[in-house]
């Protein structure tokens, strides 16, 4: 069985990346009750690089927060999206590297419409 669900989509996080996986545990436990789920077999998740969240620390606080749930064999895989948007001014498209932007690659002005990078959600659940 594959679930999608999504965690949240706020900006800005301000939590640990411990306490960030073990509110992801309650939500996948959760989950796995309702639907009498025995065991996860992987999660997958896309994480926003400008979401404040270092994805090693992310993924090393997972192995150690599962241990004693229904996600202690689950293997847990991120999709890291680079920052993006919009320019206001010339309306040019972009993503960047950075973990932040100030202005606009291609004009340098300083308005954008930030459309990705900030994500925290669970894409994918496989379960048994
Ligand atoms: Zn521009």
């Amino acid at each position: 069985m594959r679930y999608a669900l999504c965690v949240s989509r706020r900006n800005g996080w301000f939590m640990h990346e411990v306490s960030i996986a073990l509110c992801l545990l309650d939500i996948i436990e959760k989950k796995c009750r309702e639907e009498g789920c025995q065991t996860v077999e992987s999660v997958r998740v896309r994480l926003g690089k400008a979401s404040g969240v270092q994805p090693e620390a992310f993924s090393f606080a997972f192995e150690v927060v599962k241990k004693d749930t229904l996600a202690r064999n689950a293997r847990f895989m991120i999709d890291l999206i680079p920052l993006g948007g919009t320019c206001s001014a010339c309306g040019n498209r972009f993503t960047t590297e950075e973990a932040y932007i100030l202005e606009c690659p291609a004009c340098g002005f300083p308005s954008l419409q930030v459309t990705q990078g900030y994500e925290l959600e669970i894409v994918e659940m496989e379960v048994e």
